[in-house]
């Protein structure tokens, strides 16, 4: 079948795009288009002269590659200037004053498509990003340093050691080194993981005798991230791994991320060469955020989630609660979930004293892994046997991971252990079970209430 000269130009501009800079992809490209086909002829209008000097001189072999590919033989290139004015009184062509724009989008779309999923192949969440980070003095450092690594990985700090108290946003920064690389290039090669997953990792290479492509996996990448290392303080053999892939892709420039709930000098059963490294890169906290950053990380939470709310409630909540951002935000989700499960159209004041209570400090409940699995039960009305069970029918495995879930993100415990809670021997489903669950909060409103309403069954 013939191909309209809108469509040749279509295609051919989706191959040169290929083929040359985006920048000059876009300086030259737009508003391109083909004038005319005479036989083996094709002029193709340039929108202004020093396009067309470029598309003679630069990319005419560019240009004829890709029309030759697209009509399967060779043509005949002419150049000529169409001006936006002439554009428009010839009809013909006014339709392919778009062409360029529908390429350029779905090149963006295809690409936000691989980001999307390099991210979850990763295991990352495309949330946290740097423009999402409210920066103030508690952080300022530590922000400061992450965002040098995301655009000079392997030459700013290296190793980059990133410590603090739980919920004060160490994972999110160091996701947002991923996600700005990834945007780049969905191809980057990162790994990400949490020391317990390393660890596993580590265990079952060893056992099954096979520790090269263990080691292989770690050391081809261009960046290793180990979240919470602080879990691998005491477990001698994991060290000497990490010691070895440190070292080996340290000696190649590529970059290496290690985040820590404390100090390497605080970490006494860490061996010595392996605290000596990294304290020899850059070695920053992040601390309790002072109020206005809390007020202003507040703001931000309720501009994502969506909450329009009193300014005097967000001042509540600032002074409410000091120590963790994760708190922060699950006070606003407890507080948005009086409109959206309570049917509440204004919430006063008053309203979140009563969620909260006063300025005193929150009843410390603490939740065992018990409470959390009868709580499950209770709620899909299962017995503690069948989610205990090998059982796979929807509803038993569905609740199976939500408990899974609650046990990881509510009591922070290692997903071996949670495996264990739960009668199962691999970790990983586990791990699934998480990433599922957060995935369908998001994108299910059901899920969400109903993880809402067993944390307050939990939390009273
Ligand atoms: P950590 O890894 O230090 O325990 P996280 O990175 O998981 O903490 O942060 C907990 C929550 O708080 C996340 O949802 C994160 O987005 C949010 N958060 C922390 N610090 C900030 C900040 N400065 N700006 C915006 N959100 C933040
Ligand atoms: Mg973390």
């Amino acid at each position: 079948m013939q191909l309209e000269p809108k469509e040749i130009w279509r295609d051919a501009l989706s191959h040169i795009q290929l083929s040359i800079s985006r920048t000059h992809f876009k300086a030259w490209f737009s508003s391109s288009s083909i004038v005319s086909i005479e036989d083996k002829t094709i002029t193709i209008g340039a929108k202004n002269k020093i396009a067309r000097a470029y598309f003679e001189d630069e990319f005419y072999e560019v240009i004829k590659s890709a029309l030759t590919t697209v009509i399967k033989k060779e043509p005949i290139i002419k150049f000529t200037v169409v001006t936006a004015v002439e554009k428009k009184t010839v009809t013909e062509t006014s339709n392919q004053a778009d062409l360029f724009d529908s390429v350029v989008q779905d090149s963006a779309a295809a690409i936000q498509n691989e980001y999307m999923q390099a991210t979850q192949l990763l295991g990352i969440n495309p949330k946290y990003q740097f423009d999402n980070f409210i920066v103030g003095s508690s952080n300022r450092l530590a922000h400061a340093a992450a965002y040098a690594v995301a655009q000079n990985p392997g030459y700013a700090y290296n190793p980059l050691f990133i410590y603090g108290d739980v919920g004060l946003g160490k994972t999110h920064l160091i996701q947002a080194i991923s996600n700005y690389l990834l945007k780049q290039d969905p191809h980057y090669k990162i790994v990400y993981c949490s020391s317990e997953v390393f660890l596993n990792e580590m265990v079952s290479a060893i056992k099954s005798q096979n520790v090269e492509p263990f080691r292989r996996k770690y050391r081809e990448k261009q960046m290793l991230i180990i979240d919470d290392i602080q879990f691998i303080e005491s477990k001698k053999g994991t060290q000497e791994e990490v010691f070895h892939t440190f070292n080996s892709m340290y000696q190649f420039n590529k970059q290496i991320i290690i985040v820590s709930d404390r100090p390497p000098e605080d970490m006494p059963y860490l061996e010595a060469r392996l605290r000596s490294r990294f304290e020899g890169g850059m070695v920053v906290d992040i601390n309790k955020p002072e109020y206005e950053t809390r007020l202003a990380i507040i703001q931000q939470k309720c501009e994502e989630k969506g909450y329009i709310l009193p300014e005097e409630i967000l001042h509540f909540v600032a002074q409410r609660f000091e120590s963790n951002i994760r708190e922060i935000e699950g006070a606003l989700t407890k507080i948005g979930s009086l409109t959206t499960i309570g049917g509440k159209e204004h919430i006063t004041l008053k309203d979140a004293i009563h969620l909260f209570g006063g300025k005193t400090n929150k009843k410390n409940v603490r939740i065992k892994p018990n409470d959390i699995i009868n709580a499950v039960c209770d709620t899909y009305n299962i017995s503690l046997k069948e989610i205990k069970s090998a059982v796979r029918t929807e509803r038993i495995a569905y609740s199976r991971q939500v408990a899974m879930y609650l046990l990881r993100t509510e009591l922070h415990m290692p997903f071996i252990e949670v495996a264990q809670a739960l009668n199962r021997k691999d970790h990983t489903t586990v791990m699934h079970a998480v990433t599922k669950i957060e995935n369908l909060q998001e994108s299910n409103e059901e899920t969400k209430e109903e993880i809402e309403e067993l944390l307050q069954m939990l939390k009273g």
